[in-house]
């Protein structure tokens, strides 16, 4: 039995460091906004390459703060890519801007940048590449039309805790940078956790108002905010587990890199010349696809799809007026992509017994 994914052999190898540390922060009887969310703050904006680094209540809440930091509202339009998890579409429309979407590469399956170009319209006001599967975007030609035109750009660095771009971390080249903490990503909380990172010292102050009711002082607000706050006992978390991201990514690139050069039947994911990937998810396509995941389930091989409907497929976004036949690339890729096992604890000899299986299906 190989599962798709197991968070609880991570927990062993670590489990001396986390019960030290949930313990600590349990006896401190501090738990919301204090000395251990500070101090993540402090080393994941600097593992990041940031100035600033504020933690809320998830991936989303990010997404959705970044960009109220940033003005956007009703009548704005802010573009990202089909092929999301649906928190990247749902946190533009809470603040009242339109979704507008544009296609990927097939290569990368990553945003493309002639299509972004064709979808930015006079009420453009932001841009969010997502770092998709744990590979940076190609931020140079999409950061160089945004300044061009005075657009931000809000990274999705949901995925991509660690990767880097032409030698610097993503998160730390747009305006501003959302990270998820979902129990199974890179970096992963045992519960719900976000970031926001920037070198702008106003969106930093911005955000940490919005994250907490307007309040910079208790129980007096500045501005109209909300709830979402990063608690203590996740950022303790948190900070035991950023000690080992760089090893789990290397452990994830070794794994990747053995299927890449057993598997024969399906096309691996790419990787680009201009960054590290994080394989986040090693995501292959097929035409074959529902016979290789049922063949796979009789092996005891566990398999996902990420995602099975693009957004502009999901019923929630049929506002948005998109026709497959707009999105084609993003639109194929919903049909013929499948993600592999894949996560640091694998054992190299599952890898191969995963190849195996596929190679033997063809
Ligand atoms: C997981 C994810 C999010 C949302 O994060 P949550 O913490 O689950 O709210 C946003 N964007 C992408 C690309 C993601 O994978």
């Amino acid at each position: 039995m190989i599962p798709f994914f197991d968070l609880t052999k991570q927990y062993e190898t670590i489990k001396a460091e986390i019960d030290d540390a949930t313990a600590r922060e349990l006896k401190s009887g501090w738990f919301i906004l204090g000395p251990e969310v500070r101090a993540f703050e402090k080393e994941f904006a600097e593992y990041i390459g940031t100035r600033f680094a504020i933690g809320v209540g998830s991936g989303t809440e990010a997404l959705h703060l970044a960009l109220l930091a940033l003005g956007i509202g009703a009548g704005d339009e802010v573009i990202t890519v089909p092929n999301t998890a649906v928190a990247t579409v749902a946190a533009i429309e809470l603040t009242g801007a339109r979704a507008v979407l544009c296609d990927v590469c097939p290569d990368s399956m990553l945003m493309d940048v002639a299509s972004l170009e064709r979808a930015i319209t006079p009420r453009t006001r932001a841009i969010i590449p997502v770092h998709l599967f744990g590979q940076s975007c190609d931020l140079e030609p999409i950061l160089e039309i945004a300044r061009a035109r005075k657009i931000f750009v809000l990274e999705d660095c949901a995925q991509a805790h660690g990767a880097t771009y032409r030698g610097k971390r993503v998160g730390s080249w747009g305006d501003i940078a959302a990270f998820s903490f979902y129990p199974t990503k890179n970096l992963g909380a045992y519960g719900d956790g976000g970031a926001i990172l920037t070198n702008d010292a106003q969106l930093a102050e911005r955000v940490d108002l919005l994250r907490q009711y307007g309040w910079r002082e208790r129980y007096v607000s500045e501005i109209k905010g909300t709830n979402s706050r990063l608690d203590e006992l996740q950022a303790a978390i948190l900070r035991v587990k950023l000690r080992h991201l760089d090893a789990w990514n290397a452990a994830r690139r070794e794994r990747a890199a053995l299927y890449t050069e057993l598997l024969r039947t399906v096309t691996p994911p790419r990787e680009m010349t201009y960054g590290q990937h994080v394989y986040h998810l090693y995501v292959v396509q097929t035409r074959n696809r529902q016979s290789l995941i049922s063949n796979l389930q009789s092996r005891g091989i566990g398999t996902a799809i990420h995602y099975p409907l693009a957004i502009h497929q999901q019923a929630a976004y049929a506002n948005l007026g998109y026709r497959d036949e707009d999105l084609p690339v993003a639109s194929r890729l919903a049909r013929e992509i499948v993600s592999l096992p894949l996560y640091p604890e694998l054992s190299l000899d599952d890898v191969r017994a995963v190849a195996q299986a596929i190679n033997e299906l063809a």
